[in-house]
């Protein structure tokens, strides 16, 4: 997931909560102030004399204390964090990097594509006023414009502090704990900086958001060419891995990797196959498309996440040549 679809701060009820899913591996879960998102995880994995750090929940008031509290439930503090680790760069992933990083004094290692987080977090009215120009672009009417416009200038970015990563995280880096070496793999598409660990004697996979339990799909438009057709290659990528146990960036850890992966496909097809269906009539904007593929659903709330959703197929079956860009104010979409 990425952005916020709703601004309340996390539940008083919420709590981080840690737990050993298997010897060495601790799962660490977050509270998200994100009604439909209520956590996600951060993976420790013991490491000579401490854990790296995969992933780190979003920043937020007392954020901090829900990962100390999940820790403690495991026996370990923030100081035993040897190295963080970032699967991609979005607040609920890498949010809380710079003050863990900060108090352990360990290293942040990350892909470096991550200029879509870094570019929010040091100018955020530069990138909503970008959003506000492509939504009006996509047809959205001026006065929810204007709302999402308000609400979005009054939400927090979720990250603690910009830090550039220590060490560029790309194919050829390993990644020692005491499970063994994890390698790197290049997942863009859910975002351009995603990236998925895996350890092939054992074949865990740290799947980010790439691979979800429960499957649901999300597209950072704008920041690249094509995140539909990066996705759907970077499945292919996993798929190779042959990963028996996957840990998720949200949710619980699940066995079938090889089932989530055909999930993932099966549900694109069909996205792609329902809006293409959509504009074979008279040509649309996205915005008017919204409501054929996810129903009435668009609200200032969660209208930056749709858009960016059904833009990405658009550009994809543009690249496949089934659809065309109309350009004008606002710009439509014919098959
Ligand atoms: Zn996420
Ligand atoms: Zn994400």
């Amino acid at each position: 997931m990425a952005e916020a679809t709703d601004r309340r701060s996390i539940s008083k009820r919420e709590l981080g909560r840690g737990e050993r899913v298997i010897p060495g591996v601790f799962r660490l879960r977050l509270p998200l102030p994100w009604p439909g998102v209520p956590h996600c995880n951060a993976w420790a994995v013991a490491a000579a004399d401490g854990v790296v750090l995969f992933d780190t929940g979003m920043h937020q008031p007392g954020s901090l204390a829900h990962l100390e509290r999940a820790l403690a439930m495991c026996s370990l503090r923030l100081e035993d964090v040897t190295l963080v680790v970032c699967t991609h760069a979005h607040s609920d992933h890498c949010g809380q990097a710079a003050s863990i990083v900060e108090r352990a004094g360990c290293e942040l290692w990350m892909h470096p594509n991550h200029e879509h987080m870094t570019r929010m977090a040091e100018d955020p009215d530069a990138v909503l006023a970008r959003r506000i120009e492509v939504a009006r672009q996509s047809g959205v009417p001026e006065e929810p414009l204007r709302r999402y416009a308000r609400e979005s200038r009054s939400r927090e970015s979720g990250i603690a502090g910009v830090i550039e990563p220590d060490r560029d995280l790309v194919p050829g880096v390993a990644i020692g704990t005491d499970l063994g070496a994890w390698t790197v793999h290049e997942t863009p598409g859910h975002a351009p900086s995603h990236v998925c660990l895996f350890q092939p004697e054992r074949r865990l996979l740290i799947s980010g958001d790439h691979l979800l339990g429960r499957i649901s799909l999300y597209f950072d438009y704008g920041s690249s060419p094509d995140p539909v057709g990066e996705f759907l290659h970077s499945l292919v990528v996993v798929e190779a891995l042959n990963a028996r146990v996957c840990l998720p960036g949200h949710g619980r850890t699940f066995t079938d990797v090889r089932a989530h992966i055909e999930g993932n496909r099966t549900l694109v097809r069909e996205r792609l196959d329902r809006v293409l269906d959509v504009v074979r009539g008279e040509p649309l904007t996205a915005f008017e498309i919204v409501p054929h593929v996810y129903g009435d659903t668009l609200s200032p709330a969660n209208a930056h996440w749709l858009l960016s959703k059904i833009l990405c197929y658009l550009t994809h079956l543009q690249a496949l040549g089934r659809v065309r860009r109309i350009s004008g104010e606002p710009e439509r979409w014919s098959a």
